[in-house]
């Protein structure tokens, strides 16, 4: 059960009715929230007097519903770039699959500064699925992509693989990215809902949208308003793409959750050949962003090689995709 409380009550009240009616608090724009596990547990009269509106739905999801909130919720990144809401902007996310060398991660830096892309994504902790491939340059990884951020102005988005590094992720980045296969990891989750930054949830691989939406609920139900929910494919029989883009399931998330959108042609395909087709038909769909594998030299990159754009693919897809977003009444930023 989510309960909302009257605006003059106060965090200290909050928390005192959070712990008599074994509920978490959470705080929200002008007032307090309880969750409360236990669904149907009906609440004493006497608590009515600090009581504004309950919402006993029964659903798998809760706050990520639109019974809950019925639009999209606006997440700020900064002051100036927020996606959902009422804007419609159409965020653009790039940035190589790993932080490989200054040399590297400059290049893709100095690529959003020259067509104004304003968030470098790049991975310092990699989730490899061998232990034998480029695991990520760790914290000196993290370290260059903070020289971009003051550098250059951009925010940063990078992923936390595991719980050895959360805390230095949620440090130095802008959007925590918590990986496909990192879905399922409560302890990260856990550690994001009490981040206070924007979170940028990925799909696992092999999760329903049952289980993805109620992962997004950890970190809502944890205290942070700002989860982005992204699609980078499933798997499927399929075998001569990488995973299987699930369109359908953005449909219905953008049907019954109230979280913005970022869809990953790049992870889905595989192969950098079908990422402009893919990238427009996602825009086309009218997502709150994109997220697009790109590399100076994709050839040699440590990890994705195969599916990264190098900067003239990426400078062309850019240039034609503002128009795609305007045909659904939405801007690219
Ligand atoms: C990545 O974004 O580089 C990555 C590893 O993605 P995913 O978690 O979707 O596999
Ligand atoms: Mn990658």
């Amino acid at each position: 059960m989510i309960i909302h409380l009257k605006a003059e009550v106060t965090k200290e009240k909050a928390e005192q009715l959070g712990a008599e009616l074994e509920s978490i608090v959470l705080q929200r724009e002008g007032f307090f929230a309880l969750i409360s596990s236990s669904k149907g547990k009906s609440i004493d009269e006497k608590y009515n007097q600090f009581i504004v509106e309950r919402f006993p739905f029964e659903d798998d999801m809760q706050l990520a519903s639109k019974k809950y909130i019925n639009g999209v919720r606006e997440i700020k990144i900064t002051d100036s770039i927020s996606i959902g809401g009422n804007n419609k902007n159409t965020l653009m996310i790039t940035g190589p699959c790993s932080v490989e060398s200054e040399e590297q991660i400059e290049q893709c830096a100095a690529l959003c500064v020259e067509l104004g892309v304003k968030v470098l994504r790049a991975g310092a902790y990699k989730p490899r699925t061998t232990p034998y491939a480029f695991q990520g340059m760790g914290l000196a990884g993290l370290k260059l992509l903070d020289k971009m951020r003051t550098k250059h102005g951009l925010k940063i988005i990078t992923e936390i693989r595991d719980s050895t590094h959360v805390n230095e992720i949620i440090e130095y980045a802008d959007i925590l990215q918590i990986g496909a296969k990192a879905m399922y990891d409560h302890g990260i989750l856990k550690a994001c809902g009490k981040s206070g930054k924007p979170v940028l949830l990925k799909r696992g691989f092999g999760a329903t949208l049952q289980e993805f939406v109620q992962a997004a609920e950890f970190i809502l139900s944890g205290g942070n308003d700002k989860v982005i929910l992204c699609e980078r494919g499933i798997r499927t029989f399929e075998t001569k793409t990488r995973f299987t883009l699930d369109l359908c399931g953005v449909a219905y998330l953008k049907q019954y959750t109230n979280l913005p959108i970022i869809l990953d042609p790049s992870h889905a395909i595989g192969f950098a050949y079908g990422v402009a087709d893919l990238s427009k038909a996602c825009v086309a769909m009218g997502v709150d962003g994109l997220l697009i594998e790109t590399h100076p030299n994709p050839a040699v990159a440590k990890s994705d090689a195969a599916q990264q754009l190098n900067f003239k693919q990426f400078r062309e897809l850019y240039a034609e995709l503002g128009a795609v977003a305007n045909a659904v009444g939405r801007t690219m930023i």
